[in-house]
């Protein structure tokens, strides 16, 4: 049954991807959402993010607060991300989360939307799509 549906979800992911990469309007999240948060202006969010965000946030049906998305170097220096960190290439999104109802809801949804990259912090959820690293990895900071 789960299998069925999964595979539904995947079909909508890839008709929605008819829109081709960068014409993909979200549904739920606003383009400002994703800037860096220094006010340097970088916003370099990898369209494939959002929309696999966008699926998450509709199955979770709670809200959605994005912490952090785009970086640029010296933001991520200055936050303690890792050098190779995904938020530098417009790959990765932190996703408020510090109840854990709310914690089970964007987790339950980030799976089904098929993110297969998560890290787990005692305040929120950091998600990406970096193929160069390593897939269905859960991690804790
Ligand atoms: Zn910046």
């Amino acid at each position: 049954m789960l299998l069925i549906f999964m595979k539904g979800l995947k079909e909508n992911i890839i008709n929605k991807s008819v829109v081709v990469k960068g014409d993909y309007m979200a549904q739920w999240f606003k383009d400002s959402e994703f800037y860096c948060k220094c006010g340097c202006g970088r916003n370099n969010i990898e369209p494939d993010l959002v929309m696999l965000l966008d699926e998450a946030r509709e199955l979770a049906n709670t809200t959605f607060k994005i912490t952090s998305g785009c970086r640029c170097a010296k933001h991520n220096r200055r936050v303690g991300g890792s050098a190779g960190s995904s938020h530098l290439k417009g790959l990765a999104a932190d996703i408020a989360a510090s109840s854990s109802k709310k914690r089970f809801a964007i987790l339950q949804a980030l799976h089904m939307a098929g993110f297969s990259r998560i890290g787990i912090h005692k305040r929120f959820i950091h998600v990406d799509i970096d193929h160069k690293k390593p897939a269905m990895v859960v991690w804790l900071y």
